[in-house]
Order: C-alpha cells, then structure tokens, then sequence
C-alpha cells in the first residue's frame, strides 16, 4: 500500500484546501492501530508544521512494513491561520478550543482563544471528527511550539510519549498547566480513552531544525507496537 494524498476531504473555513496523508487501504481494515498525526493547528506555530511535514518525509523514505502503525498524517490543519501567520482559522476560532468535546464552553479569556459559536462549527475540525469515526483511532500526536514540552493526556501513551521527552530533552508532563475544554486532549482522552500526544517546540528555537529534536522520538515511536488494547 503506497501512501496516498487526499486534497478534497476537508475545506478550511476560507474553502482552502488541506492535504491529508494517509498509508492504509481506506476498502479494509488494517490489522495495525490508527495514529492520527496533525501539524498547524496553530497558524503561528510554523514549528509543528515543520515536524509534520519532516515525519512525512521519513515515512515516505520507511518500508511501511517497518512502521508499527497505520497512519493518517495532516501537515496543517489550520490552512487560514497559516497563510496569515495567525493562531485562528478564517473564522477567528482557535481550533483547538473547538472540539466536540462534551466540557466545550463558549467562554474564552482572550480573542485568540475563541472557541467558535457551537462545538465542531469549524469545517476543519468537523472533518477531522468525521474522519475519526470513519477510522477509529488509538493515538493522536499533535504538534505545536509554545513552551518547551510534551504533554501527553492519557496514562497507557507515556511509554510512546517518553520517547520525544527523551529525544527532545524537553520535559514530560501530563497537563499544558491550564483549562483547555474543546481541545484536542479533552475530545480524545476525556471523552473516548484515546490518549494524546501535544509536542510543543521551544518557541525560540529555530522551527526548521524541529526534528532534529523530535525526529529520533517519532522515529521510535512510529516502530513502536501499541502498548495498550
Ligand atoms: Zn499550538
């Protein structure tokens, strides 16, 4: 099975495209668990970007016979933002306060974190959703910059989430610190047990060299059986 390229399964909010990747046959259902692997949800975070599109680099180069994993890999989510160097999408939502998540709350402390008007309003992320119940999931691995740090929601992950903590030498902890109802954490772990992954590069860092830090702890994880049912 090649890896195949999707342009036309999810509009952004100004009707932009948004590739997504994925390795298994879409016809059958693959015997290895689902990760789910998602850059520029943030706009402005050119570092998660980066990383997504470096670990679809390594996966194209890998014998899929070598990952432990099918895979779906979205390089950025957050087309608008991205185009405009912005956090939100085009319709100023941050996306990930947006999750159908069921503690999704209207309420927001800055513009920047705006949720939306409804749970899942956004296209980009209504898609996603879809997404991940045509394909059921077993690990989400997001990518962001902000603080140095790995976040990892959902105790059974923390062997795989270890592994970025190790190679990045950026801490492992198992909360960003502060709430974040309508996120990707709470839509996966709280929700439905699906642990989740948030690496968060070092804001300072130079974006371009991201995998240098997090590309040996993917490159492990990826070849990594699941280490829960
Ligand atoms: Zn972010």
């Amino acid at each position: 099975m090649d890896i195949v390229e999707l342009k036309t399964w999810a509009k952004s909010a100004k009707g932009e495209a948004i590739p997504l990747f994925h390795s298994f046959d879409l016809a059958t259902i693959e015997n290895r668990p689902h990760l789910v692997m998602i850059g520029g949800t943030h706009g402005d975070e050119p570092a998660g970007v980066q990383l997504a599109k470096d670990t679809l680099n390594y996966l194209k180069s890998l014998d899929n016979n070598l990952c432990a994993w099918s895979w779906t890999l979205i390089p950025c989510l957050n087309a608008d933002g991205y185009a405009q160097n912005e956090r939100t999408n085009g319709n100023g939502v941050d996306l990930n306060r947006n999750y159908p998540s069921s503690n999704w709350s209207p309420e927001s402390k800055k513009p920047r974190y705006f949720p939306g008007n409804a749970p899942g309003s956004e296209p980009e992320i209504a898609s996603l959703v879809e997404w991940t119940k045509k394909y059921p999931v077993k690990l989400f691995v997001h990518f962001h910059s902000w603080e140095p740090c790995v976040v990892c929601t959902g105790a059974p992950a923390r062997p795989l989430a270890q592994f970025l903590a190790n190679s990045s030498g950026y801490p492992l902890q198992d909360h960003i610190g502060y709430p974040t109802a309508g996120s990707l954490s709470q839509f996966g772990w709280s929700d439905q047990n699906i642990p989740v992954i948030c690496t968060e590069e070092d804001d300072n860092a130079d974006y371009k060299t991201t995998w240098d830090r997090f590309g040996p702890g993917l490159k492990k994880l990826l070849s990594t059986p699941c280490p829960y049912s």
